[in-house]
């Protein structure tokens, strides 16, 4: 298990994008009148990789719902606060759904392909969403598009074969890199990934670190770890949120990642990075 984490692997080529701030301004989130955030301020900078730490339950995944505007499509669901990305207001009237769908990526913790759906065709399933689907006659075209964010995702060796293949017909690790590929071939600015790794192998686990090192200064990555080691080594800053009994998650502490897990201000901050709770 140790050799395929230190086998080293063919560099990645990197997938083109133009790398957006995200901040969260005073961010509040309610589930019916159960406020689950309060008070979350964080800015996620351009081509940077911000690490969501945390224990389970302080809203982690609501936040990042938040940041791509899913959470208003959960019932009941309500929240305060702004969202810029490049300043621009992600919940503005004068954005259109389309166009943060567009700009903002996410990859789930549970690996969701389209089962049934051909492998090629699930990289593609993305675009139509986002409003970038190939017309007729584009087959060339799509075919790059295909190989470029399968390659991006560490995938293309394995599938390059089997593209016709159902998205379903993959291993886990493989289904999960398969739905980083979908996520790329849109060109986010900005890609937000829910414990991306916490159902995978290490081998896939590495895969899916050496994406995120190799897109990480064309695409601003988001992304929420129970795996301090994995913290440590994507990310370049990391915030560590925290809910006390009963109270709305909130940020006790951001920083560099080096700062967070070297020298914490907080001692909640040290206890949790040294596994105390
Ligand atoms: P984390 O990702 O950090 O584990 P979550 O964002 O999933 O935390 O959850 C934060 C809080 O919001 C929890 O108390 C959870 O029970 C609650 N919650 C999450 N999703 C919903 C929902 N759809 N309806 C009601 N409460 C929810
Ligand atoms: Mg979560």
């Amino acid at each position: 298990m140790t050799d395929t984490l230190t086998t080293p692997l063919p560099p990645l080529p990197t997938s083109a994008g133009t790398p957006a701030t995200l901040s969260a301004r005073n961010v509040g989130a309610w589930f019916g009148d159960h406020q689950v955030l309060e008070g979350v301020d964080l800015e996620m900078k351009a081509g940077q990789v911000t690490a969501l730490i945390g224990p389970s339950g302080c809203g982690k995944s609501t936040f990042l719902r938040i940041l791509n505007r899913m959470h208003e499509l959960v019932p009941g669901a309500s929240l305060s606060g702004e969202v810029l990305i490049d300043g621009d207001d992600i919940y503005a009237p004068t954005m259109p759904p389309i166009e943060s769908r567009r700009r903002i990526g996410m990859v789930f913790q549970k690996a969701n392909p389209f089962p049934t759906m051909s492998i090629h065709d699930n990289v593609l399933s993305g675009l139509k969403l986002a409003g970038k689907g190939f017309g007729k006659g584009r087959a060339a075209e799509a075919g790059d598009l295909v190989e470029h964010s399968l390659r991006s995702a560490g995938l293309w060796d394995e599938v390059r074969n089997r593209l016709g293949a159902p998205g379903g017909s993959l291993s886990g690790g493989q289904q999960q890199r398969l739905c980083i590929a979908r996520a790329l071939a849109v060109s986010p600015d900005v890609l937000l990934m829910d414990e991306p790794c916490s159902a995978l192998d290490p081998t896939s686990t590495r895969r899916v670190e050496e994406t995120i090192a190799a897109i990480a200064h064309e695409v601003t990555v988001v992304i929420v770890t129970h795996n301090m080691q994995q913290a440590q080594r994507v990310s370049d800053r990391c915030a560590f949120f925290l809910a006390a009994e009963n109270q709305p998650g909130h940020i006790v502490e951001q920083g560099s990642t080096a700062d967070i897990f070297e020298n914490p201000r907080d001692e909640r901050t040290s206890d949790y990075v040294n596994g105390r709770f």
